[in-house]
């Protein structure tokens, strides 16, 4: 009988070796986590998606997902809905967490986009309808000031790195900070200096954090929408620009898309 060899080092390799193989085959399942159905609709119109009636998702949640190909790729538009209570949009890390950890379950994707909208700083040269690419992602309004469980709090991490894409579409690129709230405390605000964020959001640090445990690679494509440091109300210069600057973040995940189709995940 051959020798039966589960050691942990073969095991490892196995892994190692499935990680490859999945990166230098063609992307094919894609994810796309969008918080808001203003910002959701128009992709699904554009690509011609259909809504899943016989939902993956456990009965009872408002999370919908649209789906249908495009080129060579299998799209699916997850939007977690509306508040079963309260009727707007489920925005923010509960939500963005749960349809991120549901939708990798039930449909195992090559590739997560998170694309939304987000708050910029005229510090960091942002101007509303500039698009990003997030180079890293942290959390502003999670502070726990014990050793570590500090770092743990701001949950800091370097997203997947995508060079060609980024030189291809010529996006802007910069850090995200994301909190659960729309405006900006004092403390939020100092922590979003000490995070060196360009723009703010509510959800993409929560997408990558369940992405990553996973070992699913995710990217990040933001507009935005007010900027934040500037001297209007965000409330305000968010809903004045949403429907406009959703243009601007429907085209550029369409150019990623175009750029994504035919490649594997290792030549993004
Ligand atoms: N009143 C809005 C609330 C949306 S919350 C409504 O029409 O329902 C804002 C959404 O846009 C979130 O999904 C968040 O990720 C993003 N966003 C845009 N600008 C932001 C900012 N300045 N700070 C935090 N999130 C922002």
């Amino acid at each position: 009988m051959a020798p039966h060899n589960d050691s942990t080092e073969v095991v490892e390799e196995r892994a190692t070796t499935m990680v490859a193989d999945a990166e230098n085959k063609p992307i094919s399942t894609i994810v796309i986590i969008i918080a808001m159905q203003t910002e959701a609709l128009p992709l699904v119109t554009k690509f011609q998606l259909s809504e899943d009636h016989d939902s993956l998702f456990p009965k009872g949640v408002p999370w919908v997902r649209y789906y249908g190909v495009y080129k060579d790729l299998n799209l699916n538009v997850i939007w977690p809905g509306k508040d079963p209570l309260l009727g707007v949009d489920s925005v923010g890390t509960i939500s963005a967490s749960l349809v991120t950890y549901a939708s990798i379950q039930a449909l195992k994707p090559d590739l997560i986009i998170n694309a939304g909208t987000a708050g910029g700083f005229k510090a960091k040269e942002t101007c509303i309808g500039d698009v990003y690419l997030a180079s890293d992602v942290a959390f502003h309004d999670r502070r726990i000031p014990i050793p570590v469980f500090d770092q743990y709090g701001i949950g800091a991490r370097k997203t997947f790195s995508t060079p060609n894409l980024l030189k291809e579409l010529n996006l802007k690129i910069g850090k995200l900070s994301t909190g659960d709230s729309l405006d900006m405390s004092p403390q939020d605000e100092a922590s979003i200096i000490a995070n060196d964020a360009a723009v703010k959001d509510m959800e993409g640090a929560a997408v990558a954090y369940v992405a990553d445990l996973l070992s699913v690679p995710v990217i990040f494509v933001k507009a935005v929408t007010d900027i934040v440091d500037g001297d209007k109300p965000t409330a305000e210069e968010f809903l004045q620009n949403l429907v406009a600057v959703t243009t601007a973040l429907d085209q550029a995940v369409t150019r990623v898309l175009d750029f994504i189709s035919g490649k594997c995940v290792s030549e993004l």
